[in-house]
């Protein structure tokens, strides 16, 4: 059977690369090419902003409420379609249908309806200078909004970032990562034959390198939003330089998710285990809690009910209801997920895992050949290791004991990145200590990766800066103008 094709949407219209280009989508769970993208050069990223710059002062010119009503529509959309979308994105990234069908694509729709609601609740302020002027700020669009998306839950990362931007009146051009293009480029196709205003939103595939550089670069972006990883947000900071534009980086993150002896431990072995590291994405979540503290007094009991619920995970495939942890991406970060199980064996004690696809399907069954891993943790004695410093992005966790709430906070607070944290207790006081001291831009507690479109979302440090979702995530797509009315004399 031939491969599926996905186009870009430019200007309400499905095309290819403008010189035929294309990149072949692997199916993570088989290593067999299933789909084909657009590769796209520096010539069709700039039609594509052409087409927004077109559309934006009809889109900026109509009623919020008529922005709202589109945005509606959208929602609409992902919802009729939310089955064949989570089948689509299950295959081509690997992420089970679980989490899906189950939790991205109904989060979508939610997601998109929020912010239709917020279209018309964004306002500036009346400032009180003195008598003799009235002064006042408007929020206003930037124009076009560059989106770069990664390949670990590509159509809710869009749909936030789209949502927020087009309620803020901006109009847009996504950049899909190139190992996940297929969802958010056929849901592009389905909003271009829906009616939806032409230009109002444009996606281009390519390589990042590439299509990803051009738009970072292309000076009618007027706004840059980017979650992926630290390293490319470097690059992006430099290759924008010229252009100034303001940029906004969801990143990276070691998240600690920190188990104190008075807590349900049990709900705890779910929180720190299935729930946050051995996940439907295969751990491939930037805030996957990756370094479990747990303290002493707990730390082998803690371990056996990890073990338990890791033995609990379903491997196979990710469209099957049945699959509790899909495979990695693809080959190359199978091969940087293994690099770290080895490196793990040097660094601590293998507690559990290390195997990957070979060792855990038979030959002859098509996932032997995919880019599985299955759930591993490794015993350290402290938190200098590479495996407790660098983002494995995998389903892999370093396990270390602690004696003190202040031990437990410097362990979690050192580290580069500051993207999210986990604690488990059920001392109220201690909760609130650990919320306040803790150096994350999301902390749960008693609950982890829970993750809402009403609520900002965003790390610290080296895991970027600017919110996504909420409110904040909104006027983070507005710019503001000062007004100044000199009020004269009354005559
Ligand atoms: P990546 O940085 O390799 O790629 C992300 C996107 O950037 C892709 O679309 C890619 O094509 C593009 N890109 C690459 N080089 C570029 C360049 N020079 N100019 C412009 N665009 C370029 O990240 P990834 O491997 O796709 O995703 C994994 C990373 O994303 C992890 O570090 C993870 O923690 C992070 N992530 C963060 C969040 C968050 O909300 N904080 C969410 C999901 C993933």
């Amino acid at each position: 059977m031939g491969l599926r094709s996905f186009g870009n949407v430019i200007g309400g219209k499905r095309v290819a690369a403008s010189d035929g280009g294309v990149i072949e989508s692997v199916e993570p769970a088989t290593g067999v090419p299933w789909a084909s993208i657009p590769r796209s050069r520096t010539g069709d990223v700039g039609r594509a902003v052409s087409a927004a710059r077109d559309a934006f002062p009809g889109w900026w010119g109509l009623p919020a409420l008529g922005r709202a009503a589109h945005l509606r529509s959208l929602a609409e959309l992902v919802r009729s379609h939310a089955a064949e979308l989570a089948t689509i994105e299950s295959r081509d990234v690997g992420r089970v249908a679980r989490e899906t069908a189950a939790g991205d694509l109904p989060a979508c729709t939610e997601m998109l309806h929020f912010f239709a609601g917020m279209a018309d609740k964004i306002h500036g302020d009346t400032v009180n200078v003195g008598p003799a002027s009235f002064n006042f700020t408007r929020r206003e669009p930037y124009g076009v909004v560059g989106i770069i998306v990664p390949w670990n839950a590509p159509l809710s990362i869009a749909c936030a970032k789209v949502g927020a931007a087009l309620a803020a009146g901006n109009t847009v051009v996504v950049k899909p990562a190139e190992e996940a293009g297929c969802s958010i480029s056929y849901l592009a196709e389905l909003i271009a034959e829906s009616g939806f205003p032409d230009g109002v939103l444009n996606v281009v595939n390519g390589i990042g390198e590439e299509a990803g550089q051009a738009l970072v670069r292309h000076p009618g972006v007027g706004r840059l939003t980017f979650t992926g990883s630290t390293d490319t947000a470097r690059t992006i900071t430099a290759q924008s330089a010229p252009t100034l534009k303001p940029l906004h980086f969801e990143l990276g993150g070691k998240s600690p998710n920190i188990v104190f002896a008075d807590a349900d431990l049990e709900a705890a072995a779910v929180g720190v285990s299935t729930a946050a590291v051995y996940t439907g994405g295969a751990g491939q979540t930037c805030i996957a809690g990756s370094r479990i503290l747990l303290h002493a007094s707990i730390f082998d009991e803690m371990v056996e009910r990890i073990r338990t619920h890791a033995a609990s995970v379903v491997l196979g495939d990710p469209t099957d209801h049945a699959t509790t942890m899909g495979p990695l991406v693809s080959e190359a970060q199978y091969r940087r997920v293994m690099g770290y199980l080895e490196e793990g064996r040097h660094e601590g004690r293998l507690v559990f895992g290390g195997r990957g696809a070979p060792d855990l399907f038979p030959a002859d069954s098509p996932y032997s050949r995919g880019w599985f891993v299955e759930p591993t943790l490794f015993a350290v004695d402290g938190n200098d290791h590479r495996i407790c410093r660098e983002e494995i992005f995998g389903p892999v966790a370093a396990a270390m004991p602690f004696e003190t709430e202040e031990e437990a906070v410097a362990l979690a607070n050192d580290s580069s990145y500051g993207l999210a944290a986990g604690v488990w207790t059920s001392d109220l006081g201690r909760a609130h200590r650990m919320v306040r001291d803790l150096d994350a831009g999301s902390v749960w507690v008693n609950a982890y990766r829970r993750i809402h479109w009403g609520l900002p979302f965003g790390g610290f440090k080296e895991s970027g800066y600017g919110k996504d979702s909420g409110l904040e995530g909104i006027l983070e797509n507005t710019r503001i103008k000062t007004a100044w009315i000199d009020l004269g004399q009354s005559s």
